[in-house]
């Protein structure tokens, strides 16, 4: 398991320095009931904008993990980088660079890329992450100091179980990849 600080640790000057030109916004957020109560499921959706290309977006997902859910307690440690996430992103740096490697350290889920590593495109194996998720970790951490846990309503939805909601993103991942290769 890996920090989010950790993997932007490892993901070079050139991406970070390139995350500055990267705006989004958070889309939606999902709470979801837990098995403990008063403990939850987090899942963060930004839309990003590509940083190179004008009109062309990218999906960059934060999910928490199953072992360690949300509650009052540390909710304020999620806006740190300091809890473990899964991330991904729909962009192609992060489907053939990043998501493998993350994934086999379940800091990713499997979602655009195959799982194999990537021996070409990342022969080091370096747990990093592209530029949109750089970018879209800042702004979590901002929504997390000034947002109280408390406030965010409760994903009730009862067709949004955790697996409809891999299954919805994984969906919502390869549309918006879709859309960007339609447009080359
Ligand atoms: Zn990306």
């Amino acid at each position: 398991m890996l920090k989010l600080n950790q993997i932007k640790q490892k993901t070079d000057p050139g991406r970070i320095n390139r995350a500055t030109d990267v705006l989004g916004k958070l889309e939606t957020v999902v709470k979801l009931q837990g098995p403990a109560p008063g403990k939850y499921i987090m899942e963060f959706l930004y839309k990003m904008q590509s940083g190179t290309v004008p009109g062309i977006y990218y999906n960059v997902i934060f999910r928490t993990l199953s072992n360690n859910l949300i509650s009052n307690d540390n909710w304020k440690a999620l806006g740190t980088g300091m809890v473990p996430l899964t991330v991904n992103c729909s962009c192609d740096d992060f489907k053939y660079r990043w998501e493998a490697v993350l994934w086999k350290k379940d800091a990713s889920r499997r979602m655009l890329s195959n799982g194999e590593m990537p021996n070409v495109t990342n022969p080091d194996h370096k747990t990093a992450m592209c530029k949109h998720c750089v970018s879209a970790l800042n702004l979590l951490k901002q929504y997390i100091n000034r947002t109280n846990f408390d406030n965010i309503g409760v994903t009730t939805n009862r067709h949004i179980s955790p697996k409809n909601l891999e299954y919805a993103d994984r969906l919502r991942l390869e549309l918006a990849n879709r859309k960007v290769k339609n447009r080359k």
